[in-house]
């Protein structure tokens, strides 16, 4: 067993339910890409380009060091590749990387619609608020310019405007919930949107309490 086939396997599994249950917008489809940091020497494991999640195996997976050089893989990583090891070297608490292009996110990603603290359970595990991440071309320079500006606010989601959704966390696993609840919340405040009616949000303070019960 190769020192990184444990990983490439997660990412496989990952990829296999996200994309199942439509978080890559076409099941048959290759959007979207999945990272993992890999503990040794400043690599990550990530998605190939072009290769339908139905057909990957775990020797599809790509890994490769903090300058993109291949040190595993027979296929090309994915165009956002940059996107990703732009987001490990400006958050030092993230170890995965998940974007994916899921229908409610996208709906709010071009109606330019952040989400704001709406639910306690919720912000408990992805932070205050889901930001808009400006526009640029998939696979740019400028797209990661872009994400790395919003980095800063230490939150575990984000909507890529007119693209589709960003999910990062401490972990694989933690990654993957996190790109369920932002699909969740972004399904429920679509809805309530519809309705025309004045929305609720979590006041400040118990932003604040939940900002500190998750520290503690
Ligand atoms: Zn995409």
């Amino acid at each position: 067993m190769g020192q990184f086939d444990k990983d490439k396997q997660a990412i496989v599994k990952c990829a296999r339910w996200l994309s199942e249950r439509g978080y890559f917008g076409c099941v048959r489809g290759s959007g979207g890409n999945i990272s993992v940091k890999l503990n040794t020497q400043n690599m990550m494991a990530i998605t190939p380009s072009r290769r339908p999640y139905q057909q990957m195996s775990m020797d599809d997976v790509c890994v490769v060091d903090d300058n993109l050089k291949s040190i595993e893989g027979h296929l090309t990583p994915s165009i956002e590749a940059t996107l990703h090891l732009s987001v490990y070297r400006n958050r030092p608490d993230v170890n995965a990387v998940i974007h994916t292009h899921p229908v409610f996110a996208s709906i709010l990603s071009i109606i330019n619609k952040p989400i704001p603290a709406l639910f306690d359970e919720i912000t408990f595990e992805i932070g205050s608020a889901v930001e808009m991440i400006p526009y640029a071309l998939s696979g740019s320079a400028e797209l990661a310019q872009n994400v790395i500006s919003k980095l800063g606010n230490d939150c575990y989601c984000y909507l890529l405007q007119n693209h589709g959704a960003l999910s990062i966390g401490k972990d694989l696993d933690q990654a993957l919930k996190n790109a369920e609840l932002m699909e969740k919340v972004a399904q429920i405040y679509y809805y309530a949107l519809t309705t025309g009616r004045k929305i609720t949000t979590l006041p400040n303070g118990a932003i604040d309490q939940i900002y500190q019960m998750s520290e503690s």
